[in-house]
């Protein structure tokens, strides 16, 4: 997979079929609208599930581009690539092929919160992604802009009110239709581009805004909530003009580590990996900022950017005083030009040469493409169910920027799961939604479709209740058998490698809990191991390999005979030792949760009008957001404990109709004292997380939420506590999309 050479992209183009009057008269299962990174997941999860699919967008040449930063993964993000991977997604496939400097970031932590990310090639990227594409069956490509989406009544034996039936192209009288279509128009929707004071209309550099139709039909025809967000991206700078010997080095990992389950080692050789540079802004930076903020008509205006990759106005403006961190970024193998991560601004081109100047590494630095802002429509996403279909729109599903998200994974995952749901809709199945309990891709989806958002949303670990089950290391174990026997979405080829794995794990594993022996046997087995002489009782391997400075090689070569087989697996072995205990405490609490997670709230409730004691306010929310579970329900902002006491006796009592669901008041209690639980331990997630780095915002981009403490139960398991390594990468990766 990893050495097949993708075709030249001229090969691609002419493959592409450009006409779209021939595919008038077609029909197809699903139309995905856009070819970035949910669009790309979309169209080939869609096609592996069956579905005959078309994929439409504005330009071929940009299909799987990588708009920002060209890197993949990193904290929270990095795990929703294992998980992508895991459903045979392309974006961890590609990331292996593209990367140039692999790293795992987080590392002084637990490996649950590891985050696995690489500085990419752009070019190799999008070339791996066009030949993915190119070589999926049932899967056809179009260049074309989507004008219109077509709208009927709605299937009356269906809820909706509403129903799309295909698409209208720019420049095309006839129409294409399908049975489901999914939006990933990123930030082209209603886009408009900001440097200095000029705004001009455009999703991208180099690319025009979505049609202003399309945001009609959303927002008029189908009656859908719209708001409006923004971002923007650095200049590029030419890198035989940055002064390297005024920077930090940093080195990529000596081994690099691959995205996806189905690869043993990436494109790159660790040899071949390039580096990248830290260096710091000075007072002059922030001068620059203040002189031309009357220059600067992005800054001025209301629209919520991201907090977690602010561009420097906002960080100097915020955090005056202090010193922030540039990291210089390699843009590809042959590329000539770096990406100053940590310097997105939107002042004029002339004000961004005199700032990045001030900097004493880039102080004779040019500038090959200045940097911008870009503010764009997205649908508040409360508005889609957990399988990302509009819910008042039968066949309309949304994935990526569209929902109010941030980041290239974000937008993969989405696309992934949009793209299943569609297919399966299309081809009479039912659909499908992932609990929070299984994935970062389910916790994503909830936290979108149950409390929306204010401000561009992405991954962090910290936002997972259930993060040290939810490890990269398991993705495929939590998800590709799934996938294969539940959702349709899995080759089999990947499936087998699952159950090959899983079984070979699961062997190993009772080879080590088999192994019991005494701890003076132990001690004679493993000299170099601090086992306490005091007690002398029976250890099997399994609690021997939690120790600290116990690996499975080291046991494997006490005991070649029962363990050497195993090898292939030590890290995954080791791995799961050390949390074992832990997630088998969670498992139970966790089979709990998901039975009142899942119980199903009716979607034709009136809330209104419900004869249960809930406030008015409560009332109002519910109404708006209508979510789909009671687990949905209970991290709703605004949703006390006991309104949802009240709804859980409420559905109780309605789906059991001739008895009696209440039988006594002792009952009730209980059952207040446990939603009560589970509601403040969904909400009580942590705030406080990490130290201050340059005094920033504990949430900036330079102090990730992600410094997150994994709770007792881990800070007590040897090997794995928090160190604090000032400096390093893992203190900064809020930014990396
Ligand atoms: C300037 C800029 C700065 C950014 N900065 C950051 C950042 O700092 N941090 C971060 O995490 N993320 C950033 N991003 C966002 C990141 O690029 C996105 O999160 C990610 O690309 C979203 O993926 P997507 O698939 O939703 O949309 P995109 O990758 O934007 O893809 C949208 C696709 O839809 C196509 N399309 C749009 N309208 C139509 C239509 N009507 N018909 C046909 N095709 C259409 C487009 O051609 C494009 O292929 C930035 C993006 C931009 C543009």
């Amino acid at each position: 997979m990893l050495t097949k050479k993708p075709p030249a992209l001229q090969s691609f183009l002419s493959l592409v079929s450009r006409r779209a009057s021939h595919l008038a008269r077609q029909r197809y299962d699903v139309i995905v609208v856009g070819g970035g990174h949910a669009g790309t997941e979309a169209a080939a999860a869609a096609a592996r599930v069956g579905a005959k699919t078309l994929m439409v967008s504005q330009k071929i040449q940009t299909i799987g581009a990588l708009s920002c930063n060209p890197s993949l993964g990193g904290v929270g993000k990095g795990q929703l690539v294992k998980e992508v991977d895991a459903l045979d997604g392309l974006c961890g496939r590609a990331g292996d092929y593209a990367g140039i400097h692999f790293s795992i970031l987080n590392r002084s932590k637990g490996p649950a919160v590891w985050g696995p990310r690489a500085q990419l090639d752009r070019q190799r990227y999008r070339e791996f992604i066009q030949s993915e594409l190119l070589s999926t069956p049932g899967l056809t490509v179009l260049e074309g802009s989507v004008e219109e989406l077509l709208v009927s009544d709605p299937n009356p034996e269906e809820s909706g009110q509403h129903r799309v039936t295909g698409i209208r192209l720019a420049n095309e009288v006839h129409p294409i239709s399908a049975a489901s279509v999914v939006l990933t128009t990123g930030t082209f929707l209603s886009g408009s581009l900001f440097m200095g004071q000029t705004e001009s209309p455009g999703g991208r550099i180099g690319d025009a805004p979505s049609s202003p139709g399309l945001s009609q039909t959303l927002r008029e025809t189908l009656g859908l909530r719209v708001g409006r967000l923004r971002t923007g991206t650095p200049p590029r700078i030419v890198k035989e003009s940055v002064d390297f010997s005024l920077a930090k080095i940093h080195p990529p990992d000596s081994h690099p580590t691959p995205f996806s389950f189905l690869n043993t080692r990436t494109h790159c050789k660790s040899e071949e990996q390039l580096p990248c540079y830290l260096t710091y802004t000075t007072p002059g930076v922030e001068r620059v900022v203040r002189e031309s903020l009357h220059l600067n008509c992005h800054i001025q205006q209301d629209t919520k950017g991201p907090r977690y990759c602010p561009s420097i106005e906002s960080r100097v403006l915020r955090f005056p005083g202090r010193q922030h961190q540039v990291w210089l970024e390699p843009e590809g193998v042959t590329s000539d030009l770096l990406y100053p991560q940590g310097l997105s601004m939107t002042m004029p081109p002339d004000v961004q040469l005199r700032l990045i100047r001030e900097i004493p590494a880039l102080h004779r630095a040019e500038i090959h493409t200045p940097g911008y802002g870009v503010q764009y429509d997205f649908v508040c996403p409360t508005q889609l169910s957990p399988a990302l279909q509009v819910k008042s729109t039968q066949g309309l599903f949304l994935a990526g920027q569209i929902n109010g998200t941030t980041g290239y994974e974000e937008a993969a995952a989405q696309g992934l799961w949009a793209g299943v749901n569609a297919a399966r809709l299309a081809l009479s199945m039912p659909t499908v939604a992932l609990s929070r309990t299984e994935s970062y891709i389910g916790v994503l989806i909830d936290d979108l479709v149950s409390r929306g958002v204010t401000e561009p949303y992405r991954m962090f670990t910290s936002r997972a209740e259930y993060r040290t089950s939810l490890r990269p290391d398991n993705a495929d174990l939590r998800l590709t058998l799934k996938g294969f026997e539940e959702v349709g979405c899995v080759s089999s080829s990947r499936y087998q490698e699952a159950v090959r794995v899983r079984d070979r794990l699961q062997d190993a594993l009772t080879a080590l809990q088999a192994l019991a022996l005494s701890t003076r046997n132990w001690r004679k087995r493993l000299p170099d191991v601090g086992m306490s002489e005091a007690k002398n009782t029976m250890l099997t391997g399994m609690e021997v390999l939690q120790y600290n400075d116990v690996s499975f090689e080291t046991l494997a070569s006490a005991f070649p005979e029962i363990l050497s087989p195993h090898v292939e697996f030590s890290q995954r072995l080791k791995i799961e030792a050390v949390y074992r205990p832990h997630c088998h405490l969670q498992k139970k609490e966790i089979e709990r949760i998901q039975k009142e997670e899942n119980m199903s709230l009716p979607q034709d409730i009136d809330y209104f009008s419900l004869s249960v004691s809930l406030s008015q306010e409560v009332r109002e929310i519910l109404d708006k957001v209508r979510p789909t579970t009671l687990g949905a329900a209970t991290r709703l902002q605004g949703i006390t404990p006991a309104a949802i006491v009240h709804l859980f006796n409420y559905v109780r009592h309605t789906g059991q109709k001739g008895k009696r669901a209440l039988r006594h008041k002792n009952n009730q209690m209980e059952l207040y004292l446990q939603a009560d639980r589970t509601f403040l331990r969904q909400d009580s997630r942590p705030v406080r997380l990490g130290p201050k780095v340059h005094g920033d915002d504990i949430r900036s981009s330079e102090t990730p939420q992600d410094s997150v403490d994994l709770g007792p139960e881990l800070r007590a398991v040897p090997g794995f506590r928090a160190k604090q390594h000032a400096g390093k990468r893992e203190m900064t990766d809020g930014s990396f999309n």
